[in-house]
């Protein structure tokens, strides 16, 4: 009688417990929208359609749709979600286009100094170089710190060394010289020298077209990953180090909510800490990502002054690409396969 009793009440706690623990998952969100998704950008600023001609504006799409082909393949594979933004990462860096890599813009010494993170959604570890000079591929090289090292970011010489000791590709500096980023620099000298008076923050341009490249994905495992590299800023001093490669500001992904990359101007997203607060607002508040990266890139950032954008995909599957700047170049595409790009505001 006794052990019915005990076997019955037992029954009853299981179902209890078991019932509580169907409730909270429903309330932790909604079903997967879909199994796996790329999103990616290549910088924010202005970019208006007036000022491209329709052989740049096509150059620009050719190279992001190769990008987001390039992750699409490893993720429909069943590739993981920091493979593909590896991948979709590589191609933008090895392109003029953009401002990372090949394309990174010039210090005001004029030298190239990169910079990238990456980090891992399943695990949080996270990879991230700043102020490097002849590294092909900086994103490869924030991975290998997360994988390879104890560290989390290496600068400078000491991330050289280390890229060595690891076989990554070396690069002479000339690799990263392109006519066009020369004259940006010209170009911000210029205006340096003629505006010698203004407050050192006014010095940044405005109108500065951004260029940094980013990627974040979900993979089907259901691991997020996220990334960053960029060139920095034109005419940047004295070892300038932007949000691109800093965990939380210019990158972050977290498996619990979403993985997001920014662009813009650095030194309003390290201060808006600007991707983990669009984690942290659908982590402690429940918001949408939509909601939270809108709220932080057109509200909280825009009010601070901070301009440019973010790209990001949640556990779910759901992409936002939000920016409070002319344009952005950015897309995406998801397990269906069709792939979006877009530039301008629409
Ligand atoms: N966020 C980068 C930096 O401040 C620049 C950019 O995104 O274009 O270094």
């Amino acid at each position: 009688m006794q052990t019915t009793d005990f076997f019955l009440r037992s029954l009853s706690w299981l179902l209890l417990a078991g019932g509580l623990a169907l409730l909270l998952s429903c309330q932790s969100g909604e079903p997967r929208k879909q199994q796996f998704a790329l999103v990616i950008h290549g910088g924010a600023g202005t970019i208006l359609k007036k000022n491209m001609s329709a052989e740049q504006e096509q150059a620009y799409r050719e190279k992001l749709t190769e990008a987001l082909q390039a992750g699409y393949d490893i993720l429909a594979k069943g590739g993981s979600s920091l493979d593909a933004i590896t991948a979709a990462i590589q191609i933008m860096e090895d392109s003029p286009l953009f401002n990372a890599g090949k394309g990174a813009v010039f210090t005001h010494d004029g030298t190239n100094e990169l910079d990238a993170s990456i980090m891992d959604g399943a695990t949080r570890n996270s990879g991230a170089v700043a102020g490097v000079r002849h590294i092909k591929n900086p994103i490869t090289l924030a991975r290998l710190v997360m994988e390879k090292s104890v560290h989390v970011m290496m600068a400078g010489q000491g991330a050289e060394a280390f890229a060595r000791a690891n076989d990554v590709e070396f690069v002479d500096p000339d690799y990263f010289y392109t006519e066009r980023r020369w004259q940006q620099l010209q170009t911000a000298l210029e205006k340096e020298k003629n505006q010698a008076q203004i407050p050192n923050d006014e010095l940044i341009p405005h109108d500065f077209k951004f260029g940094t490249v980013g990627a974040a994905a979900l993979d089907k495992q259901g691991n997020l990953a996220a990334g960053t590299s960029t060139g920095g800023m034109t005419n940047k001093k004295f070892g300038r180090i932007g949000d691109s490669p800093i965990i939380g500001a210019g990158t972050y992904a977290d498996n619990a909510t979403c993985a997001v990359s920014a662009t813009g101007h650095g030194e309003y997203f390290i201060r808006s800490v600007v991707a983990h607060d669009i984690a942290a607002q659908m982590a402690y508040a429940g918001k949408s990502l939509q909601a939270a990266a809108d709220d932080v890139v057109m509200h909280k950032l825009k009010e601070f002054g901070g301009s440019g954008g973010i790209i990001a995909v949640d556990k779910w599957g759901n992409i936002a690409m939000p920016f409070n700047t002319e344009g952005m170049y950015r897309g995406y595409v998801g397990e269906d396969g069709k792939i979006v790009v877009k530039i301008y505001r629409e």
